[in-house]
């Protein structure tokens, strides 16, 4: 009498399968440790996936066991991620910037069995073994080499286990709520927390990313994932990339400006995703070799709020549109991003422009709210701001290796962010609760002080953070960086904000340093900031 559908379970499998059959001679293209570029294919990612899948098993390893990679963005790690995940495996990815200390918590809270490593990381991990309790397999990914055995006896290597692998091996089938990836959130004012996705929330995210209104891939984008694989998973890209078969071109360690601006011009990227910090070198290296990054149609800025400053030179310099995003680890990673509504398309740059510095509106499949102290929910008016809270099909529910769920009682996920939404969907990020600025009973938005720092010309990089003060209890500073070359003053920079806030949020004071401390995924360490200069003007005799 009913009816039915096929019912196919979303596996991470079915994504490389389809790259390989239908995108076969799209280009891979990455950079090696050496330096040099190597050139793939869909076609031969898809064929070594299988390989490293089957030869896995010769390793004794069993379903669901955590295997890590502790690499850069390269075809290796992308087969990697394909075997691990299809394999039925769960695929943590460490991020290498982590101190020792943490590095070792992580491995071992993971209970990781493998570890595939860059030869870059060969110390860490040379440094670190002795408190790496669960690793029994050391794969070191590139061919036999004799550094690394002298280092690591026991050394296996991934071009050679790669050639044990058959070629025709079937991927498992099973169910979609397996997990398939692990990523610890940076962990900067904590104990880094382990985030299990499923192949189903992942599938999901996939596509919702890969929409025109996600991040918007096809197979007409030349993709350049700056983002690390370790950071939030390269923001889903490789998997969207493998979906929608867009040309790759993965950048391995070379992040300086030059590097990456090489690779756009070479490979003729037309979209590139990275957090704030990447793209101040950029600028500069585009600036200094008189590139016009002609084919870089898009880039995607996340991770941190994108200066309206920059948004603006990416446009009005090199026609590339700013699509601004926000996520987190624990949204896996995409929220919002910033995608213009067919109503707005006649308005004319400068009336389009404000609308374009939000961090966007969600995708389906994410719902987001923002809630006053009491967990009341906020008019989604454009101004009221409290705490951002979220829920969707790629959410956290539970950290890894806990027992409490980690949303609120009416299941919703605390972002720890402080937000306003509109009537739109469209949401702004004013700051995180651990940094926003409450001077005289009032709140400042460390996001928009730093956005008018930065759009001071000889103003590098900026911090805004509370310093105790004794009347207002916090007032604000800034933690400035000079660009190479320029020397403002703390009162030129002050005098710029006159007009721009309101007299009162103006900061009182300008502290020039060489460098501001970032955490492992290119944050500033405001908590660093916080400790050195938080008190400096009491200390002054404010
Ligand atoms: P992580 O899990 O390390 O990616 O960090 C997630 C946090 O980064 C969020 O909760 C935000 O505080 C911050 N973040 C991410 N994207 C943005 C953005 N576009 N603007 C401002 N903050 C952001």
């Amino acid at each position: 009498m009913f009816g039915s559908m096929m019912f196919k379970d979303l596996l991470i499998s079915d994504l490389i399968v389809h790259a390989g059959r239908y995108h076969t001679d799209t280009e891979i293209i990455s950079r090696e440790t050496t330096g040099q570029i190597n050139r793939t294919t869909w076609g031969e990612v898809a064929i070594s996936a299988r390989k490293l899948a089957s030869a896995l098993e010769t390793l004794g390893l069993q379903k669901g066991d955590r295997v890590a990679t502790l690499a850069w963005n390269n075809h290796r790690h992308l087969k990697i991620w394909f075997a691990v995940s299809g394999g039925g495996y769960v695929c943590h990815t460490l991020n290498p910037r982590l101190h020792p200390e943490q590095f070792a918590f992580i491995c071992n809270d993971a209970a990781d069995r493998a570890i595939f490593f860059d030869k870059t990381f060969m110390p860490l991990i040379a440094g670190t073994r002795a408190h790496l309790r669960s690793i029994e397999h050391f794969i070191f990914m590139g061919p036999r080499d004799e550094d690394v055995l002298k280092a690591m006896p026991d050394a296996i290597f991934f071009d050679e286990l790669i050639e044990q692998g058959a070629a025709d091996y079937e991927w498992p089938q099973f169910s979609e709520r397996t997990p398939c990836s692990l990523c610890y959130t940076s962990g900067t004012t904590g104990t880094p927390k382990g985030v299990l996705y499923y192949h189903r929330s992942t599938m999901l995210h996939t596509f919702a990313i890969s929409m025109p209104d996600g991040l918007g891939l096809s197979s007409r984008e030349v993709v350049l994932p700056v983002v690390p694989m370790f950071h939030a998973n390269a923001w889903g890209i490789p998997y969207a990339a493998a979906m929608t078969g867009a040309k790759l071109v993965m950048p391995g360690p070379g992040l300086d400006g030059a590097s990456l601006l090489e690779l756009i011009d070479d490979e003729k990227v037309t979209l590139a995703l990275g957090v704030p910090t990447i793209w101040m070198m950029l600028l500069a290296a585009a600036e200094k070799a008189g590139s016009q990054m002609a084919t870089l149609k898009r880039n995607v800025i996340g991770g941190s709020a994108a200066a309206p400053s920059m948004i603006k030179t990416f446009r009005d310099k090199y026609g590339c549109d700013t699509v601004h995003a926000w996520g987190m680890t624990e949204t896996s990673p995409l929220g919002t991003s910033n995608v213009p509504k067919g109503k707005f398309l006649d308005l004319a740059p400068e009336e389009l422009f404000p609308l374009r510095l939000s961090q966007g509106r969600p995708p389906f499949g994410i719902e987001l709210r923002v809630v006053d102290e009491a967990g009341q929910e906020l008019p989604r008016d454009g101004k009221s701001q409290g705490a951002l809270q979220c829920r969707g099909h790629w959410v956290v529910e539970t950290y890894f290796g806990q027992e409490t769920s980690a949303l609120t009682a009416d299941g919703w996920f605390d972002t720890g962010d402080v937000a306003t939404l509109d009537s739109d969907g469209y949401m702004v990020i004013r700051d995180r609760t651990k940094d926003i600025i409450k001077s005289g009973g009032e709140w400042i938005s460390t996001v928009d002080l730093e956005g008018i720092a930065l759009s001071y010309p000889g103003v590098a990089m900026a911090a805004a953070i509370g310093a105790v003060h004794p009347k207002w209890d916090e007032r604000p500073i800034l933690i400035v960086v000079r660009k190479e070359g320029h020397d403002p003053s703390e009162g030129e920079i002050l005098a710029h904000f006159e007009g721009r806030v309101a007299k009162w949020q103006i900061p009182d004071a300008v502290v020039f340093v060489d460098a501001i401390p970032l955490n492992a995924t290119g944050k500033m360490l405001k908590n660093v900031l916080r400790e050195k200069y938080g008190n400096m003007l009491i200390e002054r005799g404010a």
